[in-house]
Order: structure tokens, then sequence, then C-alpha cells
């Protein structure tokens, strides 16, 4: 089947200035961008008229703890080590709980433009049910879980063993990657290093080369769980990782604020990936992401929006906007993380730092039909010459009309296609009701 998005503006990708553009889509894949109009080819050619609106790449969120939906506003006041403490006792969902929490995260994640998460799902017992939500929401995702065998601090002692961990994956990995004709694919993720063992981060990296599929893990996030490290192994959280084999171009390292002048070193050497979360940084005072540092010294820096219930939202051009604004007053110079390079981060980096063939993060031919259309004009987006710096710095997903994943719509016109969501927000409202046993 044929699509045809026609009479939109986009970014030139090299000078970021608006150009028009018709978009024609076969199945899930573009097939042909013009900046003039293309002919309507055939009968059954579905279109589309964008009417002027600005279509950038669906945005990739690459991490994401979409069940924490259902405890935004709860654990707001906590500092991270608390907050970890508290998740653990009390963030305790059902099978439907987590079915539903996730499927919310999905929806707010799509009405906010983006297309791709990285899910470390945290749901325990009930993974299934936080995978098949996302599947059903029609977004696109490379899933993990957030699974450790070492008790982390004061956090109550993991249930399971080393090998039992390993299974989890392994089993998660056969019953989940590739389905859903490939929107759904599957990574290693030890939860991060003061939760697992060195066996762990052993078991992760042999598992991970022995499937070909990546690594997602927290790193460096909060100053104590950090300083455990010289204590538990006699060096840093990613000099730790190094010896015990993990680093490498396929590892998604996340946070990563706690780092040494060598630990920078070593995620810049091993081409790792860097996931930077800065709303849930600021807001459980996790401390000042260090990524202008990483950026000069060539590492890929992407984007996450976390988990609800540490940052708040699921909107990447929030969180885009708080990258570039903390780079700029932790290093007292203005012009680190201008809006193209945040763009760049939530769209072609975030492609790099998650793999998937390289087919995803950019509008060209070869590529997954993933978009995202922003209203234009709007009272904050007007000034065609600065769109980019006004889409970064004054936009939020509020002006996302529409979104297509594998060239099919999911919403348009801030409608969604595929789901009920009305019935979806009265089922939810009526579960978050009765969930006393989330508060503290
Ligand atoms: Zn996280």
């Amino acid at each position: 089947m044929k699509t045809l998005l026609k009479n939109g503006i986009s970014f030139d990708p090299q000078t970021y200035q608006v150009k028009p553009i018709h978009i024609l889509i076969e199945d899930d894949e573009i097939i042909n961008v013009s900046e003039t109009q293309m002919e309507k080819l055939l009968t059954d050619e579905v279109v589309y008229d964008l009417k002027g609106n600005l279509v950038i790449p669906g945005l990739l969120d690459c991490h994401t703890h979409l069940s924490q939906s259902f405890g935004r506003g709860i654990y707001d006041n906590l500092h991270l080590t608390q907050w970890l403490v508290t998740m653990s006792n009390k963030f305790n969902l059902t099978e439907e709980e987590s079915y539903q929490a996730t499927l919310l995260g999905c929806v707010e994640a799509l009405k906010s433009g983006t297309t791709t998460v990285a899910e470390m799902a945290s749901a325990g017992p009930h993974l299934d049910a936080c995978i098949q939500a996302i599947a059903d929401s029609g977004l696109r995702a490379d899933v993990c879980t957030a699974i450790g065998d070492y008790q982390e601090g004061e956090n109550p002692p993991p249930d399971m063993t080393t090998d039992q961990v390993l299974d989890v994956m392994r089993n998660m990995h056969k019953h989940w990657h590739g389905m859903y004709d490939g929107r759904i694919t599957v990574r290693v993720s030890p939860v991060g290093l003061p939760a697992c063992t060195e066996e762990l981060i052993r078991g992760s990296r042999d598992l991970a080369n022995e499937l070909g599929i990546g690594i997602h893990t927290h790193c460096s996030e909060g100053e104590t769980e950090t300083q455990d490290a010289y204590t538990r192994f006699g060096c840093s959280e990613v000099e730790a990782l190094e010896k015990f084999g993990l680093l490498g171009p396929d590892c998604q390292l996340v946070h990563d604020i706690w780092l040494t002048e060598h630990d920078k070193q070593l995620i810049a050497e091993y081409d790792c990936s860097v996931v930077t979360c800065p709303s849930t940084n600021t807001k459980i005072t996790d401390g000042m992401p260090p990524m202008p540092d990483l950026y000069k010294m060539g590492v890929n820096i992407a984007i996450g929006c976390d988990g609800e219930a540490s940052s708040g939202t699921y909107d990447m051009l929030q969180e885009a906007r708080l990258v570039s604004l903390l780079g700029k007053v932790h290093t007292m110079e203005a012009d680190v993380f201008p809006a193209e390079t945040v763009y760049k981060m939530m769209t072609v980096n975030g492609r790099k730092s998650i793999g998937f063939d390289a087919r995803v993060g950019e509008i060209k031919p070869g590529f997954k039909a993933d978009l995202t259309i922003i209203q234009y004009p709007a009272p904050h987006l007007i000034d065609e010459r600065r769109l980019m710096s006004n889409l970064i710095f004054s936009a939020t997903g509020t002006d996302v009309l529409s979104v297509f994943v594998d060239g099919k719509p999911l919403m348009w016109q801030r409608e969604l296609l595929h789901l009920d969501e009305q019935k979806i927000m009265a089922d939810i409202l009526q579960t978050m009701r009765n969930a006393d046993h989330l508060l503290i």
C-alpha cells in the first residue's frame, strides 16, 4: 500500500532551514522525498494533506520506565537514594495495573511526538503485560527489564540468583525479539552496577554477544551509589564495567553523572552511547550531568525521559530543551548545545544508540516511515528562518498534531486512531482511585 504525505515543510538536514516536503511511503518505508509536488500515482494511494505543518522524524526516547506513569506526583520530593528505597517498597503494581500504567505512558509519549522508546520495564513478574501494552500502543520499542542480583543500599534484597536473572533476559529475547514485524526488539539489561554482581555483568556481556543484541544499563547516577563501587571493587563504576567486559559500541549507559576524567575517557574510548535524562537528574537531585564534557570528547549522546515517578514527563521536546539549558549553565558557555545539537540527540543520535539497522531518526528513502507532525504556524512557532530554535526552546509535546509509525497514522489531528483514548482514560482513572497502596 502506498501513502502520500503532501504539502508539509521540514528541516534541511545540512542547513536546518525549512523547505517544502512531500513524502511517499510504501507499506512501512519511505520510498521518495521531494520538495516538489508528487503526482498521485495510484487510485488506491492514501493521501494526507499536511497543509504546511512541520514534519520531523519520529522522536526517539532512549530511556523509559513507562509503567511508572502511575507513580507520577507521589514521590516528588525524595532524593534519589530515598526514592530508590521507596520505589522498591511501595511501587508494586498488579498485572492489570502494569498493563494500564504502561499503556498510559505510551499514550502520553505518542501524543508528544515519540515514535520509539528504549523501555527498561520495571514490572517484575508482570514484564509481559508491560511489553504487550507497548506493542498494543503501536510504538516502536527496544525493551529490556530492570533486573539485578545484588542488594543495592537499603533496598530489599533481590529474590533471584545470577543465573535466574540471565534466564529472564534470555526468555524475554526468545518471546519478544522481532515481534510485531520487528517493531519490538530486546536488549540485555543488568539494571546498574550498584544492584549487580560481577558475575551478572560478565554474564550479561556474554549473553549480549551470544544473541547479537545490545546492552542497556544505569550508570553513575547517584553520588552515594557510585561511591559504593570503590568499596566493592576498588575502582569507579565505569572502571568496573570496563574490567568486567561490559563496555562497547553496543552499550547504552544511562545518566552518567558522577564520572571521573578517566571514566569519561573510557566511555569515549569504547564508543559507548550515553543517554541523559535531565528531568530526573534535577527533580530527584541526582546531580549535574556532565554532558558537555562527553560531547566535546565525541561521545554519542541520546536523550531519555526516564520514568514518570522521577521525571514527571514523557515529553521529549521538554527534555531536549532542558539538556541544552543544563549544558549552558553547567559550563557557563552560552553556545553549548544549540538547538540543532539537541535536535540530533533525539533523532539521529538516538538511532545510533539503539541500532535498529540505522533506519529511523531521518526522513529519507529506505528509512522507516516513523514521522511526527508539528502544528505550524503557532504563536510561538512563526518565524520560519528560526524554526529549529523555536521548536527546541519554545515548543512542547502539545504542539504535536499527528504521528506515523511504520507508515501507519497512529494519531491524526490529535486523535488516536487505533486506540479508544476516552475509554482508556476512564478505566485508568477508576484504577488509580483505588491504587492507595502506591501512596507514601
Ligand atoms: Zn531509569
